[in-house]
């Protein structure tokens, strides 16, 4: 094997949670106290000072802390009294809480292809897949990066659907300007800890400027409560709050998420640099678009052999997603056509460690595994 580099002594790790929570270690310790000492552990005031600052980031009216990114979506959807009969667009190649979000009310998922160098949803994949059924779209802001939102929007706005928007991995990206978060109807959030903003467990977020529809994904988060009396039940809601130590976590991790998202661009910067003569290319971000790099996702065709290459050289890899929605047996009976270029990119897309505690040596030794790789996969 030519371009054989020394593994490090500990595989480097994908993603380093732990290094997150380091750097914040203080502002966690403070938190906790004084959760612990007001008692009071779900809602309150660190989720609604959250909720201010999360509606604010995104240009919104209002925000509602939820338990998790897949109740976002599905709280939202039975809000707007999407289920049976209904049809939601939503790209192939996404984690599968998108679709389950969409299962779970009742609705049919209707998969859509993506652009070959984004990845992305445009207007034409998803009018292939769009009938008369459609009542909404999902747009999902895959790896850091938004689709062409207005192309998406003035689609939804001539066909009379619905356009919501899946912002799981895009803490914090910009679409010319306009921050992820402040598209269509509804913007939904995880704040799950591998996340750009991540909790110490599982938390998400709805953002939207419909007042109606803020109050009631609020109510149905909270056992269809009434906001007036908290013995008036409304609805048959569920229990999706957020708590109160996610909050607080989540207001001392926000402060730095700038921060760290210029870190990520950095390291993105460096990547594609270190491997721009190779035939490892990078999933392209739309120009207009300053991603958030949650995740650095290159394309390979010898992609098992490469990554299995590229781990026993101490380089843990991920790959999002080895299989597109419509051809897991969850969804599978909801496909109705092949979407080639969603299937031919799972084959051979592999993400790199990206978070923004990686050091530059550490970008510099995984692009020489990978170059390394590549070179003898292909020999
Ligand atoms: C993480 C993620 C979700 C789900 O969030 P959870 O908090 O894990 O429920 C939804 N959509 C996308 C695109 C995601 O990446």
């Amino acid at each position: 094997m030519r371009n054989v580099l020394p593994a490090p002594t500990t595989p480097l790790p994908f993603v380093d949670v732990a290094a997150g929570n380091r750097e914040v270690e203080d502002e966690l310790r403070r938190a906790w106290d004084r959760v612990v000492s007001s008692g009071r552990c779900i809602g309150g005031p660190d989720v609604e000072q959250f909720e201010e600052r999360w509606a604010a980031r995104c240009g919104r009216g209002h925000a509602v802390g939820v338990a998790n990114g897949t109740d976002a979506l599905e709280l939202v959807l039975t809000a707007l009294g999407i289920g049976w009969g209904h049809e939601v667009v939503l790209p192939t190649n996404t984690f599968v809480a998108t679709a389950e979000a969409v299962v779970r009310v009742g609705a049919t998922p209707r998969f859509a292809d993506v652009d070959p160098d984004t990845l992305l949803l445009t207007p034409a994949t998803v009018e292939a897949v769009m009938s008369h059924r459609t009542s909404a779209l999902i747009a999902v802001d895959l790896f850091g990066a938004l689709p062409d939102m207005s192309a998406l929007a003035a689609l939804a706005d001539r066909a009379g659907i619905v356009l919501l928007e899946d912002a799981a991995q895009a803490h914090g990206a910009r679409l010319r300007g306009r921050p992820a978060g402040s598209f269509g109807l509804a913007s939904c959030f995880s704040f799950y800890p591998g996340k750009n903003l991540g909790a110490l467990g599982d938390a998400g977020a709805v953002v939207t400027d419909d007042t109606a529809l803020a109050e009631r994904v609020r109510c149905l988060a909270d056992h269809g409560r009434s906001a007036r009396d908290a013995q008036e039940h409304l609805a048959a809601g569920v229990n999706s709050r957020l708590d109160a130590v996610q909050a607080a976590v989540l207001l001392a991790k926000e402060a730095r998420l700038d921060a760290w998202n210029e870190r990520r661009a950095v390291l993105a910067a460096r990547y594609s640099a270190g491997l721009a003569d190779t035939d490892l290319l990078p999933v392209e971000t739309p120009p207009d678009v300053s991603s958030a790099h949650h995740l650095y996702v290159v394309r390979t065709p010898d992609r098992d052999a490469v990554q299995s290459r590229m781990t026993a050289h101490g380089v843990t890899t991920g790959i999002h997603y080895r299989v597109p929605c419509h051809r897991t047996p969850a969804f599978s009976r909801f496909a109705v056509e092949t979407l080639p270029v969603a299937e031919a990119a799972a084959l051979v897309i592999v993400s790199l460690p990206m978070y923004p505690h990686l050091r530059d040596s550490d970008v510099d030794y995984v692009c020489g595994v990978a170059r390394g790789a590549v070179t003898a996969v292909a020999s």
